[in-house]
């Protein structure tokens, strides 16, 4: 179980919430009542949400702890220790 929360996992998971998230939001505006359209709008805002506070959570270096940028492709170096990411 351990290996899954890891960084390359958190990264992955990122996507895949931001996408099921952004999805409900589409949906959401497909003309449903308002309260459907208000219950998909909150789940799509909590799986956007929950994705960033995952990546948050567990995109850093396993070596040092810093968290990684963002921005760009998986680094195969951590910036700040220079350990080797894999
Ligand atoms: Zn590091």
């Amino acid at each position: 179980m351990k290996k899954f929360f890891n960084y390359k996992y958190g990264r992955k998971m990122f996507f895949i919430f931001a996408a099921i998230g952004t999805l409900f939001l589409i949906v959401a505006q497909c003309g449903f009542s308002k309260t459907i359209q208000l219950i998909l709008m909150i789940i799509g805002a909590v799986f956007v949400l929950g994705g960033y506070l995952w990546m948050f959570i567990l995109y850093k270096c396993p070596h040092c702890d810093t968290r990684l940028p963002w921005d760009g492709g998986l680094p195969n170096h951590c910036p700040s220790c220079g350990e080797k990411l894999n």
